[in-house]
């Protein structure tokens, strides 16, 4: 059966920034679907996916179950690396759409309150191609101003990290992404729970023993 594994967490929880950590660290590879990228990509190419994703992203809200389900599903089941999923499944109808194609995934939730994402919002900067994240603060600070450590890219504040939009896309995380737990852990899905407020190092080490078992 495909393996998958679904970083799950408020918008800002810092599951970017996990797994950017733990794949420096491993020789395994993956095959990462993080829908957002893919979305912020399709939006600077102008693509007709971008263009009908740009209105809900730039409002915090999520783009609908039918426009990511499509882009989604197919090529996890196509897959034929271990599949880390960051920012799918979000509402109730990806992940029954996620089960109903037969993928049983493994749950990494993220935990941090609302105060952190807020303060997070405010000090992430992310590349303009690759997608990596980094802070203007001195927790994951870029090497050289201004430039992505990975490729050499610009980073750039993203638009949806205002405060207002910020605290849009938190309302949204729990109405309409916290239900999908439940819903995972009524199909006997593993949920596993990280507290990721602090910037010690227990949290990566956490996520790095479960992503090797
Ligand atoms: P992220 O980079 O994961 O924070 O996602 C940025 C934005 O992309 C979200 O605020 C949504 O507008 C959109 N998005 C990302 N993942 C999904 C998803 N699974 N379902 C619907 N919209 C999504």
């Amino acid at each position: 059966m495909q393996s998958v594994t679904v970083l799950f967490g408020k918008p800002g929880a810092g599951k970017g920034t996990r797994l950017s950590e733990f794949l420096e660290t491993t020789d395994k590879e993956f095959k990462i679907l993080s829908v957002g990228n893919l979305l912020r990509q399709a939006r600077s190419e102008r693509t007709e996916l971008g263009k009908k994703a740009a209105t809900y992203m730039d409002a915090g809200l999520l783009v609908p179950d039918d426009i990511i389900n499509e882009i989604v599903i197919d090529g996890i089941c196509e897959s034929s690396e271990p599949i880390i999923s960051d920012g799918f499944p979000r509402t109730i109808g990806q992940a029954q759409a996620m089960l109903e194609a037969g993928i049983k995934p493994t749950v990494v939730d993220f935990y941090v309150d609302d105060d952190v994402v807020l303060e997070r919002a405010q000090n992430r900067i992310v590349c303009e191609n690759c997608g990596e994240p980094y802070t203007t603060n001195e927790f994951k600070h870029p090497k050289v101003d201004g430039i992505c450590d990975k490729c050499g890219g610009h980073l750039c504040k993203r638009s949806d990290d205002s405060p207002e939009v910020t605290k849009n896309r938190l309302d949204v995380y729990k109405r309409e992404t916290l239900p999908v737990l439940n819903l995972f852990k009524e199909n006997h899905v593993n949920v596993y729970t990280i507290n990721n407020d602090n910037k010690s190092e227990d949290a990566k080490i956490q996520f790095a023993k479960l992503m090797v078992e």
